[in-house]
């Protein structure tokens, strides 16, 4: 039975709006920003960030025991054991560079830990991080420990450790229980192996344990999807992302093992999209933001409906008020309206690191436009409302006058009743909430050569 605040989009609006966007993890996305030639501009930004700002840590782990057929991770196949003491010690250079250039000692709200597979680090490789970390930081006894993990390739053994040592949030990548689907992926995880490792980190008090989903991938059908979502309701995440699968065979090597013939038409990617919705409601799972679902208890959820929820480049995080410093080869930092993204490929990365310099490959320093349609697109994306008189205030504007012409042009999407524009708010309606990203490109000052050119841009598809 269908819950009664549940609405789901119909397929020729889902038809509609399915355009290439940015994800808008950041405000401007990547492909504007510029290259660097080395880190000093970014010296420059934590020599001078306040120790008032608490900050999330993020660090990239960049290697995986297999490839799947399907990622589109910056990461690459662990040919050798010594490869991640390697890695780990060019990181723990990293985090002493950046610690020694703020100016005072700073508190961290956050520690997240992704790639990869960053559990394939041993385990004295994660306690000398986590020790430099804590010669350089002052880390919150309530900070928030979280980790992407694959229960295949995770030991029992080195998830209890995990767990011993603080981490709280545990996120699993699930994609799609069907063998058939997960052999066409090259992604081999039981049903079973992902139970017993759920149960086994229910064993303990984490915050929350996170499921990611794939819809899109090469053999899914609606009756595997049906089977994939029962799973997924009966282990009971706290947290689901659902992503929509990008072929990307011509940037993505490893997507060239992947049978286009057995990709789902794009009528059934959006059978399976609604299916996933439907099947998550219908269990009681909240949407948030554009590709989350939670429990109505979870943190997350209860920041959605407090409109306090903020995205990075992590996701979604109720972390509202930090700036993010991340570590390893390509990771993203989000530090006083500047990013800045890593040296992608470990050599050169470990190489600058070698030289003292922080190995920044592009980024971008926002001016007060960007700042300013950063605010309305992350409040349209986390919340769903873009407060009028917040913003006015808070950047000296009229937004009805800054925004004229963009205004004007969600008049076509609310008469599709996706948004509604009155004096006070900008907000998403119901159905609107499907389709955050359409709303969020409205404002978006880059496209189309707007405002300067994007380099080499392949975006994903919206739906
Ligand atoms: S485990 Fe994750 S990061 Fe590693 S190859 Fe597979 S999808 Fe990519």
């Amino acid at each position: 039975m269908k819950p009664s605040t549940m609405i789901l989009p119909s397929k020729e609006l889902v038809r509609e709006m399915d355009v290439a966007a940015p994800r808008y993890t950041s405000y401007p996305a990547i492909p504007v920003w510029h290259p660097a030639e080395s880190g000093a501009a970014y010296a420059d930004v934590l020599q001078r960030h306040s120790s008032d700002i608490p900050l999330t840590l993020y660090f990239h782990v960049p290697f995986c025991p297999v490839i799947c057929h399907y990622c589109g991770c910056n990461t690459a196949k662990l040919e050798r054991e010594e490869q991640t003491a390697e890695y780990v010690e060019s990181v723990l250079r990293e985090i002493q560079l950046a610690g020694s250039l703020l100016p005072e000692r700073h508190r961290i709200a956050q520690i997240h830990w992704g790639g990869g597979t960053p559990s394939i680090l041993q385990d004295d490789e994660f306690l000398s991080v986590m020790r430099r970390v804590r010669e350089s930081f002052d880390v919150y006894d309530q900070a928030e420990l979280a980790i992407e993990t694959n229960p295949m390739t995770c030991s029992d053994k080195k998830i209890r450790f995990l767990l011993d040592n603080g981490f709280n949030r545990i996120s699993i990548g699930v994609q799609d229980f069907d063998p058939e689907v997960q052999q066409k992926i090259g992604r081999c995880q039981t049903h079973e192996r992902t139970a017993e490792f759920c149960r086994l980190v229910r064993e303990y008090d984490v915050r929350s344990l996170n499921f990611d989903l794939v819809y899109g991938l090469p053999g899914q059908t609606l009756k595997k999807a049906e089977d994939t979502l029962a799973k997924v309701v009966d282990l009971a995440p706290d947290r689901i992302a659902v992503y929509s699968f990008a072929f990307l065979p011509t940037l993505r090597d490893n997507q060239k093992k992947i049978d286009k013939t057995s990709l789902p038409d794009t009528d059934l990617k959006f059978d399976l999209y609604l299916l996933t919705i439907e099947r998550l409601q219908q269990a009681g799972y909240e949407m948030i933001g554009m590709d989350h679902y939670a429990k109505p208890e979870d943190e997350l959820a209860v920041a959605w409906r407090e409109r306090r929820l903020r995205r990075n480049f992590m996701g979604y995080t109720t972390k509202a008020e930090t700036d993010v410093v991340a570590f390893g080869a390509t990771a993203i930092s989000d530090v006083s309206g500047y990013y800045c993204q890593n040296e992608k490929d470990n050599a050169p990365y470990y190489e600058r690191i070698k030289n003292g310099d922080l190995p920044v490959q592009r980024h971008m320093s926002l001016d007060a436009d960007d700042q300013i349609r950063r605010k309305v697109i992350m409040d349209l994306l986390c919340n769903g409302v873009v407060v009028k008189q917040e913003v006015s205030k808070r950047f000296s504007i009229d937004v009805d006058d800054y925004f004229s012409p963009e205004l004007a042009r969600l008049t076509p999407l609310a008469a599709k009743d996706l948004v509604r524009n009155d004096p006070s708010v900008v907000e998403a309606t119901i159905l609107g909430r499907f389709f955050l990203r359409n709303l969020a490109l409205v404002f978006d000052n880059y496209l189309d050569g707007r405002k300067g050119p994007q380099r080499g841009t392949t975006f994903s598809r919206t739906v």
